[in-house]
């Protein structure tokens, strides 16, 4: 390898001084411009040797395997971080990545910018599934407090409002069978699917013995939770983390599948083959 490097050396400087030389005469550059002239021409195939080298450096079976190692990289990211495996198929996920091993400090010399992105998942990934567990936590007491009813969807209706899938504008509301129900999306065949809010045992009439329907208050609970909910300050800062999440998720997604595609690497890292 060495021994190649001198050989090529040696013919550049040769090649070149007689390329110099010759196009001087062949130009007739005037006595006191030579200098100048085999300065420029010199460089010129300074840069030339080098391309040619850069150029043979990759085609060599070394660099090869360096683009390849560090587009592996880029594709266990995707599946470990981005994903996950089960028997048959494959998941989102969100996890961390270590971006501490050679390998990731070297992928972070030559993708800058991806490595950034990744710098912000990890952000946003550490704890990631305690916090979804969290916020599902709060939907549920929130829900139980509003309505007294441990079989109500209200604490659905309170992630999609919590996470800014929906606004509470968006929501229609009836009363069914004495129930208080809810609508904030379509069924398969674009009618609003309704879900039950309280349950419709909540009075009774004393005398009959029947059920009377959710009481005003009821429904007037129902509703201050709805409107104040999505501005608890725990819930804000869930949403922007999720909003964070879901914007960058893709993002991630899309330059992971390029850096898997790119056939020259920018910059050089410590492993670099010479
Ligand atoms: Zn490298």
């Amino acid at each position: 390898m060495r021994t190649g490097r001198l050989l090529f050396a040696i013919r550049l400087i040769i090649g070149a001084a007689l390329a110099v030389a010759g196009v001087i005469a062949a130009l007739q550059v005037p006595g006191p411009l030579i200098p100048a002239a085999e300065g420029l021409i010199f460089l010129v195939l300074l840069a030339w040797g080098q391309l040619e080298h850069e150029s043979r450096r990759k085609d060599s079976p070394a660099y090869r395997q360096h683009l390849a190692d560090l587009q592996g990289f880029a594709r266990d990211v995707r599946d470990s971080a981005l994903f996950v495996r089960f028997q048959g198929g494959q998941a989102a996920a969100t996890n961390t990545v270590n971006m501490a091993s050679p390998r990731a400090k070297d992928f972070s010399v030559h993708f800058p910018e991806l490595a950034k992105q990744l710098d912000q998942w990890n952000a946003l990934a550490d704890g990631w599934t305690t916090s979804v567990m969290w916020f599902q936590g709060v939907c549920h007491k929130t829900s139980e407090k509003a309505t007294n009813d441990l079989t109500s969807s209200f604490p659905q209706l309170l992630r999609a409002l919590g996470e800014g899938e929906i606004e509470a504008a968006a929501v229609t509301w009836r009363i069914e069978n004495n129930r208080l129900e809810a609508s904030w999306q379509q069924d398969i065949d674009g009618q609003p699917a309704w879900s039950q809010i309280t349950r419709g045992d909540s009075q009774r009439d004393p005398l009959a013995g029947k059920a009377l329907g959710p009481a005003i208050e009821d429904v007037e609970r129902v509703w201050e939770t709805v409107r104040t909910f999505p501005n608890l300050q725990p819930v804000v800062e869930w949403r922007r983390r999720r909003v964070a999440h879901d914007t960058l998720r893709p993002q991630l997604l899309d330059a992971l599948e390029q850096a898997e595609l790119v056939v020259e690497l920018k910059g050089k890292c410590a492993h670099c083959p010479r």
